[in-house]
Formats: structure tokens, sequence, C-alpha cells
């Protein structure tokens, strides 16, 4: 009898939908069980830097996502309290050619449309919506997986199971890890808004950062720049469950007070803010056995400081098809895939974390760190991210 080529995936989620892609790719069958009835975005914009957009090409997507992205043409870190460029960093057409991949953002729904079209065209791939995942347990032949749908459990079998199902994974827990994610005592906020309704130094074609003192605030273009993308993200004690919770525009504005006025005037524009609590874990080494493994968030949760979660689900889902490409035995290839993320995710999650209090620095530390940012200059600056967007599987 021929071997069984199915493996099954936690999680519809970038990093699910994305490895779905590339298992394919590497001629198994994927199995992808999402806990939700329909596939929503969560959160509306992302950022992919070139590390990333370089898998989606590989996947032969660039073609459906190019009408939907935009490619900003530049990074400005923008000192929140006077409204001024500490300094401009060009992306668009420098960086694709430095990277040999372009540094795009998108609207999360958008993004998400094309790997679920992807993946309705290809025979290799069965998604079961409103069917989470609750236990698996291996055997001689593989793994059998238990999942609780509208209709009652089902038995999914397959040779591996690949747990992409998020920060608050179901199948981390039955790796040996039963610590909950950290709350890194800051909010999210965010809301998409028309282009043209933006101050006219905000500069709508760019990505921009803002910092200041227990506040940071991002926003960049997204459908193809009719929309633009703005997070704030503040320092806070509120830690309850869900993505998508309203939070009060008269809460989130006193937060911002001491920005230059364009800030200001950005974070009063939406009438309606969604907020989310953000948390991480530190870094560690999984330590599973068996054909069973973990992708993206449910790997390695990172704070959003560095707009690298997504990519790296990105990233694993390549290696994770390259490895199981390249072994027949799935948990052999499994343990490889582990070895070969590690250190990156890794230091992508330090990085993140000590981003997340570099953002937020006040007086003398503050005007510090701004000096140094001014005095790399562009070029110096971006040669510091060669090692994160030069990345190729
Ligand atoms: C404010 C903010 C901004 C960000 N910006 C960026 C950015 O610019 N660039 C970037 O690269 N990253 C960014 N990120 C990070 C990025 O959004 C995440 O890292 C990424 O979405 C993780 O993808 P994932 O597929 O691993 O997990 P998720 O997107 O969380 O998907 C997990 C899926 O699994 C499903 N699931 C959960 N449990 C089960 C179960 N038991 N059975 C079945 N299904 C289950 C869930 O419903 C979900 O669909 C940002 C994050 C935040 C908070």
């Amino acid at each position: 009898m021929a071997r069984s080529r199915s493996i099954v995936i936690a999680g519809a989620g970038i990093g699910g939908l994305t490895a779905a892609l590339t298992l394919t790719r590497a001629g198994y069958r994927a199995v992808v069980l999402e806990q939700a009835a329909r596939l929503e975005e969560a959160g509306a914009g992302i950022q992919l830097s070139p590390n990333a957009t370089r898998v989606l090409f590989e996947l032969g997507l660039a073609d459906r996502l190019r009408p939907l992205v935009v490619a900003p043409e530049a990074i400005r870190i923008i000192n929140g309290r006077s409204g001024r460029d500490i300094v401009r960093v060009p992306l668009g057409a420098s960086a694709e050619e430095r990277y040999g991949a372009p540094y795009w953002v998108i609207h999360r729904a958008d993004l998400q449309a094309v790997l679920a079209a992807a993946l309705e065209q290809s025979p290799d791939v069965t998604l079961r919506l409103a069917t989470r995942v609750e236990d698996f347990a291996l055997h001689q032949h593989g793994i059998t997986v238990q999942a609780r749908g509208a209709d009652g459990t089902r038995d999914e079998l397959g040779i591996a199971l690949i747990g992409a199902d998020g920060l608050w994974s179901a199948v981390r827990p039955s790796l040996g890890d039963r610590r909950q994610p950290t709350f890194a005592q800051r909010t999210a906020w965010r809301a998409v808004m028309p282009a043209a309704s933006l101050p006219a130094e905000c500069g709508a074609a760019d990505t921009c950062l803002w910092l200041g003192r227990d506040a940071h605030l991002v926003h960049y273009p997204v459908r193809g720049g009719r929309e633009v993308n703005i997070v704030a993200i503040v320092r806070d004690d509120w830690h309850g469950p869900g993505w998508s919770v309203p939070g009060e525009p008269a809460e989130l504005g006193p937060r911002f007070a001491h920005f230059a006025p364009a800030a200001r005037a950005l974070i009063a524009l939406p009438e309606r803010w969604q907020k989310w609590a953000l948390f991480d874990r530190p870094p560690r080494r999984m330590r599973s056995d068996g054909p069973v493994t973990l992708l993206g968030d449910a790997a390695h949760p990172m704070l959003p400081f560095l707009a690298q979660g997504g990519a790296m689900a990105i990233e694993d889902a390549a290696v994770l098809a390259q490895c199981l490409g390249r072994d027949d035995d799935p948990a052999r290839a499994l343990r490889a895939y582990e070895a070969a993320r590690q250190r990156r995710v890794a230091r992508v999650q330090r990085e993140a974390r000590q981003n997340s209090w570099r953002y937020h620095l006040s007086g003398p530390l503050a005007f510090a760190r701004d000096t140094v940012l001014a005095s790399l200059g562009p070029e110096r600056l971006l040669q510091r991210y060669d090692w994160l967007y030069g990345w190729r599987v």
C-alpha cells in the first residue's frame, strides 16, 4: 500500500495557509482544520518584508498579490513629540534591488483571500472550517488528530501534525509547554481610514513610525493605497481576551497628548478603534518528538515591534516543506525543521522585545536613541537589517 502523504495542519492563519501551499509543492496532501466558521482577518494591515515576499513569490503568488499591495517609498521614523523625521529609510525600488524581493504592505483580508484562493485551486488541499483540533495520538503509521466540528468529533489521519494554531495553541501543551503566554503590558489599537483623510504631514505613501513616551504609532497604506492602516500601541494594564474589542477614542487620545499636532490629528480621526492585548513568549527550544511540530505564533509568538510575526510564519512554512521534501521520515524531517528555525526566530523575538522598550523611551534615553538613529543614517540602518530581510530558504 502506498504510504499516506497527508499532513494535518491545525489553524488556517497566515502560517497554516502558507504551509498548506508549500507542502503541496513538496508533494504532500494538506488537511487544514480551522476552528472558525469562516476565514476572518485578525488585525487590518500587515507589512510583508522581503524575507516573506520572496517565499510568496516562490509560491507563484506575485501576480495575484501585486494589484492589492503598496510598496512604500520609505519607512519614516519620526520623533512623536516634535513631528520631525529622525531618519527616513528608503524602501521601494532600492529595497527590492538590495534584497531581490520587495517590501510590501497589504490588508490582511487581501493576503488571506489570495492564499485561500490558491488553496482552493489545489486538489491536494482540504480546508475544514468550524473544526477545532482537540487532541492527537501517535501510532505506528503516523498520527490521528481528534477534532470537533458542528456535527460532533471526527478523526483525521495523517503522517504528521503541524500546530499552526496561534498564540493560544492547543497543540503546544501536548508538546510539553503548558505555560501561558506573557502579557507585555501593552495594548494595540487599530483602525483603517481613507487615505485622503490623513493630515498632509503623515505621508500616505510611506510606512510611518512615530515614537513617543509609553506610546507609538504606525501607519501605512493598504488596499492599493486607497486606505491607511493605523496601529497605536500604548503601555496598558488591560489584558482582556479577544482581537477586536471596541476601544474608546476618548481613552486613546490622552495617551498621545504629548505628540505633535499631526499625530494627534491622526489619532483623533477614527470614530471606532479595535484593540487587543499584546502577549508573547520568551524564545524556547521545543522538545517535541514524533511527527508533531509547531509553526508561526504557536511556536514563537512575538511582539509586533519588528513587524515580523507573520513573516516568520511564512518563513517557517517554506523551511518546513523543504525539510519534509528532503527526508521521507516525518519525525526526522520535523526535527531538522525545528533545528533550522531555532536561532533565527529566537533572534527576531529578542529584537522585537528590545524594540518594545526602545520605541517607548522618554527624556535623555529617547534623545540618545534618536541621536544614534540619525547618526547611523538610512544606509547603515538598513544594513543592520540585512540579516533579517535578506533571508533565503
Ligand atoms: C498589532 C500587530 C501588528 C502586526 N503586524 C505585523 C506585520 O506588519 N508583519 C508581520 O509579519 N506580522 C505582524 N504581526 C504578527 C502577525 O499578525 C502574526 O504573527 C501572524 O498572524 C501569526 O500567524 P499564525 O498563522 O501563526 O497564527 P494566527 O494568525 O493566530 O492563526 C491561528 C489560526 O488557528 C486557529 N486555531 C486556533 N486554535 C485552533 C484549534 N484548536 N483548532 C483549529 N484551529 C485553531 C485560529 O482560529 C486562527 O485562524 C502583527 C501582530 C500584531 C498584534
